[in-house]
C-alpha cells in the first residue's frame, strides 16, 4: 500500500549542511518527497509535536535541541513508506543504529540523532497534519 510519512531533518544535522545528502538517499531507495519546508520550530510547536513524551526525563533536551535552529519538515510517499523509512533511518540510539543507516552516519548521540521518522499510521497521519496543509502536499503521479 502507498502510505505517506512525515520526517524532519534535525538542527544540528542542518547545520551540518547535509540536507542534500539526506536528500538524495532518500530519493535513492525510491520515496517521493511530496511537501518540504524549512522553519524553526516554536516551543509550543515543538511541545505539541512531542506531546507523546512529556513525561519523560529527557523532554527538555528534546525541545532544546529541536527548536535550536531550523528544520527541514518534508513529506514522503512511497510503498509501505513508515516502516521502510524507520528502517533507512536506523535506531534512535545511533550506537544501536545498523551501518549505512541515516542516524549511523550523521547522528551525533542519543538527542541530536540526526533525523525524525513516524512511526505509525496514526503518528504519520498526525504529524503531517500537524505541519501540513493538504494544498502544500503533491502527491506523486504514478
Ligand atoms: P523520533 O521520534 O525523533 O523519530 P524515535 O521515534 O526513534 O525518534 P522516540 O522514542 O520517539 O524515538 O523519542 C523521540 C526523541 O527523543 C528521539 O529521537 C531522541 O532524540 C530522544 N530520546 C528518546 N529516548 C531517549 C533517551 N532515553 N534519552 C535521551 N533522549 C531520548
Ligand atoms: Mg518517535
Amino acid at each position: 500500500m502507498i502510505e505517506r510519512t512525515l520526517s524532519i531533518i534535525k538542527p544540528h544535522a542542518v547545520k551540518k549542511n547535509i540536507i542534500g545528502k539526506i536528500f538524495t538517499r532518500i530519493e535513492h531507495i525510491g520515496f517521493k518527497i511530496i511537501g518540504s519546508k524549512m522553519i524553526r520550530l516554536s516551543q509550543t510547536q515543538a511541545i505539541g509535536f512531542y506531546i507523546e513524551h512529556k513525561e519523560k526525563l529527557f523532554f527538555q533536551n528534546i525541545i532544546q535541541s529541536i527548536t535550536l535552529g531550523p528544520v527541514m519538515i518534508f513529506v514522503l510517499e512511497k510503498e509501505n513508506a513508515i516502516q521502510h523509512f524507520r528502517d533507512l533511518i536506523g535506531a534512535t540510539n545511533p550506537e544501536h543504529a545498523l551501518p549505512g543507516t541515516i542516524r549511523a552516519d550523521y547522528a551525533n548521540n542519543m538527542t541530536e540523532n540526526a533525523i525524525h521518522g513516524s512511526d505509525s499510521t496514526m503518528s504519520a497521519i498526525r504529524e503531517i497534519d500537524y505541519f501540513f496543509q493538504e494544498s502544500e502536499i503533491f502527491p506523486h503521479c504514478y
